[in-house]
């Protein structure tokens, strides 16, 4: 295993973080008067998490809402049985391990309407974990509204006095926003060690971006990486693209070359990956052992640069997400929602970005466009918005509604 600086923290981890958001689980069919109930299936994941350790994972990565509540819980108890598999010779074995391994979680800043709430969460998850501090704590999936919500309540002094209490090693944020946001962030406080953020080689320009990995990194920040395989779709292959990786100088699997790219970046400290396999795991951590920073050969990049031209062509409507169009006075979200419209053609996925817009706001949604025509004469692609609201809709609502 390979391991990198975590930014300024002192840590220095596995470039493979072990993500507990898309863990192996088993569905309970649904009952009389109850829904199915999908929880851990825990022996799996006991697994998964006992050979990620064996094979040199020092950095996990949880939050308080991964797998309804159950991901926390689970890895409290998960990891006590491996500390206790690997170093049971030891007096105690807990500590063992965790000197060894740090683990991230997340606080639901959605879920914060008062500082108390801070202290509820932070002292529930520290409960669910099984430990008086936990190594990383991020503010999770940071937008602009929810940062300056949390900023106001006090984030920053709340953190201050957890860091100064050791409860909380290490302390920064993960991000879902434009990059003007994540640079208002980095530069609103001096506490902040490290960041997560989404990363692969078909989201440069996405959200923070490479822009917002060197300016981070430039500033100290550890910089975490998340949807480094952009939820599993980079691993897929539609016919043009792997007719592009067939002519490859090595060969490599699709999600390989997706995780290469990302550790081929010397500012990347750790990149997660949400296994879901055992298989997963050895596979991520034999590409672990192979990467290394600016690895990738000029022969190479062009590869994969002709093969995110070769998705683009893929592109439904002509959107560069340049964001001019925002902000809607409905607050619709144009850029998300044409993206989605693009990616399930790109990507072949329209059932994932259903899903996906589930998890957007519903005041956020197509179909609170008013077709008020604001944004038509903002976008520079000359895209007519309140017709693919209208189209975005009726693809991507939930069916039923
Ligand atoms: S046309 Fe629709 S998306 Fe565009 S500004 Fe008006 S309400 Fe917003
Ligand atoms: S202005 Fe046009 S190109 Fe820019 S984000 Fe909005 S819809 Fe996309």
């Amino acid at each position: 295993m390979r391991h990198r600086d975590l930014g300024r923290t002192g840590l220095r981890p596995s470039v493979l973080g072990f993500g507990a958001m898309r863990l192996p689980v088993v569905t309970t069919p649904a009952a009389a008067g109850m829904g199915a109930v999908e929880r851990i299936d825990e022996a799996a994941a006991d697994e998964m998490l006992l050979r990620a350790l064996e094979l040199g994972v020092t950095y996990i990565d949880t939050a308080y809402g991964y797998h309804d509540g159950q991901s926390e819980t689970w890895l409290g108890r998960a990891l006590r049985d491996a500390a206790r598999l690997l170093y049971g010779d030891r007096r105690d074995p807990a500590a063992a391990l965790h000197a060894e391994v740090a683990v991230a979680t997340k606080l639901p800043v959605w879920k914060c309407e008062s500082p108390a709430d801070f202290d509820r969460l932070f002292a529930e998850q520290l409960e669910r974990l099984q430990r008086p501090s936990v190594d990383v704590y991020l503010l999770h999936s940071l937008r602009r509204e929810t940062w300056e919500q949390v900023r106001d309540m006090g984030i920053l002094s709340w953190a201050e006095r957890q860091l100064a209490a050791g409860r909380i090693g290490h302390f920064g944020f993960s991000f879902h926003d434009r990059y003007e946001v994540f640079t208002d962030i980095l530069a609103a406080s001096d506490l902040w060690d490290l960041c997560q953020i989404q990363l692969n080689y078909m989201d440069v320009d996405y959200q923070a971006g490479l822009r917002g990995l060197r300016a981070a990194a430039a500033r100290g920040l550890g910089v975490v990486i998340m949807e480094p395989i952009r939820g599993g779709q980079l691993a897929k292959n539609p016919p043009a693209v792997s007719d592009l990786w067939a002519t490859a100088p090595v060969l490599r699997s699709p999600a390989e070359w997706a995780l290469q790219w990302v550790w081929d970046q010397p500012e990347v400290s750790v990149v997660l990956s949400g296994m879901s396999t055992l298989q997963q795991v050895e596979e991520n951590a034999g590409f672990a052992a192979r990467s290394g920073p600016r690895a990738l050969s000029r022969e190479e990049l062009t590869l994969i640069a002709r093969v995110r031209d070769a998705y683009r062509a893929l592109t439904t409507v002509p959107c560069t997400d340049c964001g001019y169009c925002q902000p809607c006075p409905q607050g619709v979200a144009i850029p998300q929602i044409l993206e989605a419209v693009n990616d399930v053609r790109m990507f072949d996925d329209l059932e994932g970005q259903r899903e996906s817009y589930t998890w957007l706001e519903e005041e956020r949604r197509a179909d609170r466009c008013t077709a008020c025509g604001e944004c038509l004469e903002r976008c520079p692609q000359g895209i007519d918005i309140p017709t693919w609201m209208a189209r975005a809709d009726a693809m991507l609502a939930p069916q039923g509604e």
